[in-house]
């Protein structure tokens, strides 16, 4: 499903005499036609402002300072006021907690639907009229004719609700934003307007945006749901994984404190503390002093994102450390890890590296080598995208640029929804962990005068990952473990291992600082079948139970068959053909595609 609505690191902050108020922090979603997505958290935790950032509507101490929303083909961020108008009403609507303020007190309630449909529409008289009563009929209000002369101080609370519904729905909008629509109401009022809303969405296709702080509004209402805390996304997941088992331990509180008859007997579980001034920066995570089972690592790092299952995302350190925890990887995972390809960790658009070609004594640019020239790709978390083509059509330099080891020449890098490309190197550093990178020849990657387990510390020293040597030497023990190498390789040099088990080393390295992406760059090409066998094993088996995802280079169909689940195939700095794994080996569409098939040699 494509989304009509989609925001992407969207930042907002409020002048305020205490200083920046960073409302919006960073906030992606994203919302399918015809579907609702529930939007909850406490007061101030920034929802109604992501909504407002979304119209532009914010008051005039709010600037949007970063990311991006998209309606449809549409960069809202970017359009002139003039044409923000036409999408507010046309495009997006939306409906507010109280419309006694969002109705116009000296206007009937038929003359301000009108409004919008002529501002929107060429439809002129009988035929505005006529469309007026239609949609006050549609949304509930009884004898139309009557109540459309009317003012808003004649309606009752729930009819002025409809006629605020019927005004953002007087022309299809795609997207209706409605901002705790039945706060305000009676329970029996805010049923019919609930139901109003689900039916006119289910018959109109309209994303619905659902703000709200009622669980059981959502539950009722929503196909997924996601809950902010300090201007952050703290966990998104479908309806029913969510009520199922919510994950972050803000949203499994939210839960706690509900009252219902199997919380009788004691007393109701509390959220200890309040919401932090969104004006503080935060070293770690936003929800820690509240949280009982925060740890060290909460209060120095903000946790990331981290893909669970199918759709369902939560942002909390104990989740990783249970993910990277062999043992804590339920039966059935891999399958589950193998289907959370909802969304692309990592998302590459028209990424082009050119390399000037100097000449003469001044060394002046006479032209430029295109090594990638428009390359678009993308690869989701516990999933392998294998990066196929002959030496020099630009692999590497394809995996160098999205790790920022060469600077990009245009194009797009973004991972985990921030975008890499010009990020200074400090903010860069916040990543290098997350993305981390595999060579070929593991001697010549591997220090050969450090040992084994300074190899491995270095790494994590310098990303900040473990918070004392006794924590890192115990992770080094745990990695080796994981890797197949006995605990005695720590005390030993790069020169006293096997090719194979070097690999080993290279992949403990990479995995030691808890990446989340891993550039495989043709790994298994200087080593013996039987020793690829295992690293390709492990790769796999490294990928089901931690989830990773692999960019895996190479030239080699054969592994390219066993693991990779899509397959993107380069030539000459572009990439040519590109899809599932089965579909591109099984029947490729491009030539140069069944040309590079059918020079494999078979074994039969
Ligand atoms: Fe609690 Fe730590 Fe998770 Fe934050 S990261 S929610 S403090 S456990």
């Amino acid at each position: 499903m494509s989304a009509a609505l989609e925001l992407a690191g969207l930042r907002t902050t409020l002048d305020t005499p205490r200083g920046e108020l960073r409302g919006v922090d960073g906030v992606d979603l994203a919302i399918a036609r015809g579907e609702c997505f529930a939007l909850v958290g406490e007061s101030g935790c920034g929802k109604s402002m992501t909504a407002l950032s979304v119209l532009r509507l914010l008051p005039e101490a709010g600037r949007i300072t970063g990311g991006s929303v998209r309606l449809g083909e549409l960069d809202l961020l970017a359009l002139p006021e003039a044409a923000m108008r036409t999408v507010r009403g046309r495009r997006v609507a939306m409906i507010f907690q109280e419309p006694s303020t969002a109705l116009n007190p000296v206007l009937t309630v038929g003359r301000q639907v009108a409004e919008v449909i002529e501002r929107h529409t060429s439809l002129r008289g009988a035929a505005v009229r006529a469309r007026v009563l239609e949609l006050l009929g549609a949304v509930g209000i009884p004898e139309p004719e009557r109540r459309m002369h009317e003012y808003a101080f004649q309606l009752s609370g729930g009819l002025r609700q409809r006629a605020m519904i019927a005004g953002a729905l007087a022309v299809d909008p795609e997207v209706l934003i409605a901002d705790e629509p039945t706060t305000a109401l009676d329970v029996t009022i805010q049923a019919q307007i609930l139901e109003l809303l689900a039916k006119l969405q289910r018959e109109r296709g309209m994303a619905l945006l659902l703000i709200t702080h009622d669980l059981g509004i959502v539950a009722k209402m929503a196909d997924r749901v996601a809950v902010m805390y300090a201007g952050e996304i703290v966990e998104v997941a479908p309806r029913a994984a969510f009520f199922r088992a919510p994950q972050h331990p803000y949203s499994q509180k939210l839960f706690a404190a509900l009252p219902g008859a199997a919380q009788r007997a004691g007393p109701l579980a509390q959220i200890p503390g309040q919401v932090p001034p969104l004006t503080q920066a935060f070293a770690g995570c936003r929800f820690a002093e509240r949280c009982e089972l925060a740890f060290e690592r909460c209060r120095r790092e903000p946790p990331q994102p981290i893909a669970l299952e199918s759709g369902h995302e939560v942002r909390c350190h104990l989740r990783e450390r249970e993910r990277a925890a062999p043992r804590a990887a339920p039966a059935g995972e891999p399958a589950a890890r193998a289907a959370a390809a909802a969304r692309p960790l990592l998302e590459v658009r028209d990424l082009k590296v050119h390399f000037p070609i100097r000449r003469g004594v001044l060394r002046r640019t006479v032209g430029h080598v295109k090594a990638v020239d428009g390359v678009s790709l993308a690869v989701a978390e516990g999933r392998t995208l294998a990066l196929v083509g002959e030496s020099g059509s630009g692999k590497t330099t394809v995996g160098k640029a999205i790790l920022q080891l060469l600077r990009p020449t245009a194009g797009s890098v973004r991972y985990a929804g921030e975008e890499l490309t010009g990020l200074a190197r400090a903010a860069m550093k916040r990543h290098r962990a997350a993305m981390q990178i595999v060579f070929q020849d593991p001697y010549a990657s591997l220090n050969p005068r450090m040992r084994v387990a300074d190899i491995l510390a270095e790494g994590m020293r310098s990303l900040g990952v473990g918070a004392t040597e006794a924590e890192r030497a115990r992770r080094i023990g745990a990695l080796l473990e994981q890797v197949g190498l006995p605990a005695d390789a720590q005390a030993r040099y790069p020169h006293e291992f096997s090719g194979g088990q070097r690999q080993r080393v290279a992949i403990a390295r990479a995995l030691a600082v808890e990446p989340r992406l891993i550039v495989c760059d043709e790994p298994t090409s200087a080593l013996d079948v039987s020793v690829q066998a295992q690293i390709l094993n492990l790769l796999r088996a490294l990928q089901e139970r931690l989830g990773l995802a692999y960019l895996f280079i190479t030239h080699n169909l054969a592994v390219v068959e066993y693991l990779a689940h899509e397959v993107a195939v380069m030539r000459g700095g572009q990439i040519v053909e590109q899809g599932p794994a089965g579909q591109v080996l099984g029947a490729p569409r491009h030539e140069y595609t069944r040309a590079l098939l059918a020079a494999v040699p078979k074994v039969d």
